[in-house]
């Protein structure tokens, strides 16, 4: 067991056919206890108690810095700790430069860069106070490719965004022993895609990758199994891109 007496939070992982509720279990089985965080409607109690008793389901709002630290202080009374935090709410619009209004800008930059920033803020002083923490931060392989396969330019910044605020965090915490890494995924299978890929466009999307197949969403929480453990304990501040070789 890599992880027995850690808590895990993560954001965005109620999809039971999600990144985030992928981690969960891999993190789950490998001894931590896991807080599951969401909006109301996606219920994030009721896939916490698919994982098992021990596990806790809050209901946050990523871009709401209130809800954040409320989640955060529910958590620390609950489970007792934090010492590990995914930030993996995301959401993505396919759009064109032109087509962008401010409210979607507003919209997925909210989601993913403000939240990842809100969490973080919300769970650095418990981990400080415990001089130990791992944080993962999901970007996206649109991030680095300038232009997602199904995102718009606006996901792309904010997933950009996104490893810049990683790679700060990571040289500010690092001497009270918090890490904060980051996974880019590449196209993987889960609602934030399905259905949405044309078939004219499958065989052209599977020629980039080239181990020949889309992600799976345990393809990725193997990765946050490693950099949340100490099998990591030296890694601070990198990316690892989990895409199949995409950009080789
Ligand atoms: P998903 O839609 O299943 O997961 C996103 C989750 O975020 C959902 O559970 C949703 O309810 C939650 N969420 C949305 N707004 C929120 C908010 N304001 N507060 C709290 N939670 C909120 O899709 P997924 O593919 O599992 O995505 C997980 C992460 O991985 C996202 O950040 C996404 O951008 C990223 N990602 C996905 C892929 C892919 O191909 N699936 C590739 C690269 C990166």
């Amino acid at each position: 067991m890599l992880l027995k007496d850690k808590v895990a939070v993560i954001t965005g992982g109620a999809g039971l056919n999600g990144l985030g509720f992928a981690s969960a279990r891999m993190l789950a089985a490998q001894g931590a206890r896991v807080a599951i965080l969401d909006l109301a409607g996606a219920n994030p109690a009721g896939a916490a108690a698919e994982l098992g008793p021990q596990h806790i389901g809050v209901v946050a709002d990523v871009t709401d810095k209130a809800s954040c630290e409320a989640a955060a202080q529910e958590v620390l009374r609950r489970l007792g700790r934090i010492d590990i935090l995914l930030n993996n709410a995301g959401i993505t619009q396919p759009r064109k430069t032109l087509d962008i209004t401010a409210a979607d800008y507003d919209a997925v930059l909210d989601v993913s860069l403000r939240g990842t920033l809100y969490m973080s803020q919300a769970v650095v002083p418990a981990m400080q106070a415990q001089k130990s923490g791992s944080i993962v931060c999901i970007s996206s392989v649109s991030a680095q490719r300038g232009g997602g396969i199904l995102g718009g330019p606006h996901y792309s910044a904010a997933k950009a965004g996104v490893l810049g605020l990683a790679r700060a965090m990571a040289r500010e915490y690092g001497a009270d022993n918090i890490r904060v890494n980051s996974l880019t995924p590449g196209l993987i299978a889960t609602d934030i895609n399905k259905g949405k890929i044309p078939e004219d466009r499958r065989a052209g999307i599977l020629e980039q990758i080239p181990l020949g197949r889309i992600g799976d969403p345990d393809d990725v929480a193997g990765c946050v199994v490693f950099l949340a453990s100490d099998l990591s304990k030296y890694l601070t501040g990198v990316t690892l891109d989990v895409n199949g070789g995409m950009l080789i």
